[in-house]
């Protein structure tokens, strides 16, 4: 695995991709994003040590045990709503290292019958990361029976399912689209004069359904296929299900570039050194939501982590949970506050559902 500090200058995918342009012309953004992420060589998923606070990026599950429990309580009480199905399918989309399904699990059997019903379906891509989450889960004693890795969630198999996902979507790739001079074009990732990467305008297109025919000048618009495809996987599926899905981005329509890149816990520039930093952009859950009911599927929310972490009990479970352990108070307190809070990730993220129309909506959107 090549060290996290490569140079710009012999970084060894920016040499990879100068070539691939050279080659092919600019690169949408999407593909650009693809080959950062998902390259054989040098890229992201090859990383082990991302997520959490030795690596790039820090998740609501690392931060504090209580997401992780009050998503697994969640999991359960959306299973009696279902009527109580056993088997159910328990799924992760996107499991990082396995906290919050660890943390999830413990929670859960104070459910009856709940972790026993339950085959564990965890969707990673990274293999990496997969080993990772394979270490969590064998330290857990409550875990299922049954634990199966897939690829993608077209691989799960059918049956009842309830579904999570904590900062999945926003790993997805976008492809960033731009208005200028009456028309939309593609915003692509070229090479200067120096054979360093830049953004620039690529060819005229013809926007897809949904993109506003007169948008404010210079508007850029992000699309994300990935969501189709997801949505279009959850309509096969022949049982309910029920997805929770929770990441960052705004709850109405927006514009704007949003592609971010964080490495060792900072902002850095997402065309420098690629594939050594977290490339992700905002989830416009308005847009998603829209194409969920296209699909026929029924949406609740989306409502903020906070207001969502709250209603579930998050104060409850942080106060019993320092009562019981009074040395770790102060960490404890720290760490709610902080996906708690109101000019944090408590306003930031956004919690909604997406599942099979004719079920109740489940707490706490009821
Ligand atoms: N949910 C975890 C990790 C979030 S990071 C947490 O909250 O800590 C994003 C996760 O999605 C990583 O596990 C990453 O490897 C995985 N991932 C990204 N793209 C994916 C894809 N196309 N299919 C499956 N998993 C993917």
């Amino acid at each position: 695995m090549p060290p996290h500090e490569t140079g710009s200058s012999d970084n060894p995918l920016l040499l990879k991709l100068r070539k691939r342009i050279g080659r092919d012309g600019p690169l949408p953004v999407s593909e650009y994003m693809q080959a950062c992420v998902s390259d054989p060589e040098h890229g992201y998923w090859r990383r082990r040590d991302t997520i959490g606070a030795a690596g790039d990026f820090v998740t609501a599950p690392e931060i504090s045990q209580t997401f992780g429990e009050l998503i697994g309580l969640w999991c359960a009480v959306t299973w009696q709503q279902l009527g109580s199905p056993a088997p159910v399918r328990l799924v992760e989309l996107g499991p990082g290292r396995g906290t919050l399904m660890r943390d999830a699990l413990r929670a859960a059997t104070r459910v009856p019958r709940f972790t026993e019903a339950a085959t564990l379906h965890l969707v990673e891509i990274s293999d990496a990361l997969r080993q990772v989450q394979q270490a969590t889960l064998a330290r857990a004693p409550d875990q299922p029976a049954a634990a199966t890795w897939h690829r993608d969630i077209a691989e799960v198999p059918d049956g009842p399912a309830i579904i999570v996902a904590n900062e999945f979507l926003d790993a997805l790739p976008i492809r960033q689209i731009v208005y200028a001079n009456g028309a939309w074009h593609e915003r692509v990732v070229a090479l200067d004069a120096e054979g360093a990467l830049t953004f620039a305008q690529g060819a005229r297109i013809e926007p897809p359904a949904g993109v506003p025919r007169e948008p404010p000048p210079s508007a850029i618009v992000e699309l994300r296929d990935g969501e189709e495809q997801l949505l279009a996987s959850l309509t096969r599926r022949s049982q309910p299900f029920v997805a929770l899905l929770i990441d960052y981005g705004p709850g109405s329509a927006a514009f704007g570039d949003t592609l971010q890149a964080v490495r060792r816990h900072e902002y850095a520039d997402p065309l420098a050194k690629p594939g050594t930093a977290d490339l992700t952009a905002h989830v416009l859950f308005a847009a998603l939501a829209g194409k969920a009911r296209a699909a026929a599927l029924a949406v609740d929310g989306p409502i903020t982590q906070a207001e969502f972490l709250g209603r579930l009990g998050i104060a409850e479970r942080a106060t019993r949970l320092m009562a019981a352990n009074p040395g770790k108070a102060a960490a404890i307190e720290a760490g709610v506050q902080r996906l708690m809070a109101p000019t944090g990730m408590g306003q930031l993220f956004k919690a909604m559902v997406v599942r099979s129309r004719g079920l109740p909506p489940p707490v706490p959107f009821g």
